[in-house]
């Protein structure tokens, strides 16, 4: 499962202490009708951190990156980007989107606007950024991720790989400080794993704040400063990826390893 990535050596960890914390989950609960699908999770997330989360199927993992973007609402407690609460302040939620980037496992392109298209529409219409400036911002980010001579095809007449390079270039158009993935390698044939997870170690070598929920454990392991293990809505364990992964605590995250490795 993680063979795909080469690791190219330890990344520096761009953690800052002097900052305050990018993001915070306090005591957070959710629920989809009666089931309890976040319960209690509390976790800090520094500037510069890279956390990867990983649990099994149905454990929350993707309802809390999408509460952190407030793609979904919590019920209880309290969640913070960047000092501001969400709340429903609409001018607060603004702040928070144009800081918070996604990327998805399904990639998630708009597939009739072209690739550059993609990239240039929310700094045009979000950001109010000059169309001019806006394809020079996305042609910069498509060459960092390799694929500047695909602007002017769609979505549809490329490889999974290609678009979900595509994807985060088009998210990092956007300048964002946080960036959440969910499961961005899932999606895709073994091929072409390695050629995102690369782009996202390059992306880790920047100083990003990234949250990835992923179970590329080689791709943990170059990049994480802290893995998450989620079990049933609940943070079970928290640690340097050596502690989770080499030295787990619980049976639920000894059991969840079993079956990943
Ligand atoms: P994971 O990403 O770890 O696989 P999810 O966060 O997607 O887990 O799901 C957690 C739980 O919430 C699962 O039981 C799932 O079926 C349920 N769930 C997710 N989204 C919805 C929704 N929109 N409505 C109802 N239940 C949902
Ligand atoms: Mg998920």
């Amino acid at each position: 499962m993680s063979a795909a990535i080469e690791t190219p050596g330890f990344i520096a960890s761009a953690v800052r202490t002097d900052a305050p914390p990018a993001i915070v989950l306090d005591k957070v609960n959710k629920w989809f009708g009666a089931l309890h699908v976040l319960r209690d999770v509390d976790l800090q997330v520094a500037a510069g951190e890279r956390v990867v989360v990983c649990g099994p199927s149905g454990s929350g993992k993707s309802t809390m990156i999408r509460c952190i973007n407030r793609l979904e609402t919590h019920q209880e407690g309290h969640i913070l980007v960047d000092g501001i609460e969400l709340s429903d302040d609409v001018r607060a939620l603004g702040a928070i989107r144009r800081e918070v980037g996604m990327v998805f496992q399904s990639f998630n392109l708009f597939p009739h606007l072209s690739v550059l298209e993609n990239c240039t529409l929310a700094p045009i219409w979000v950001r109010k950024m000059p169309k001019k400036d806006a394809e020079e911002l996305a042609m910069e980010y498509l060459t960092r991720v390799k694929i500047p001579e695909q602007a002017k095809k769609y979505p549809g007449q490329l490889s999974g790989g290609q678009q979900q390079r595509v994807a985060i270039a088009r998210a990092l158009c956007m300048k964002p400080k946080i960036m959440l993935f969910d499961e961005p390698t899932s999606a895709l044939d073994p091929e072409m794993i390695k050629e995102v997870l690369d782009t996202m170690v390059m992306l880790a070598g920047t100083g990003m704040t990234m949250i990835v929920v992923t179970h590329e454990m080689g791709f943990a392991r170059t990049v994480a400063d802290r893995v998450v293990f989620m079990d049933r809505g609940e943070v079970v364990e928290v640690g340097t990826p050596t502690q989770v992964f080499n030295d787990p605590k619980t049976d639920r995250l000894k059991l969840f390893l079993s079956q990943i490795l």
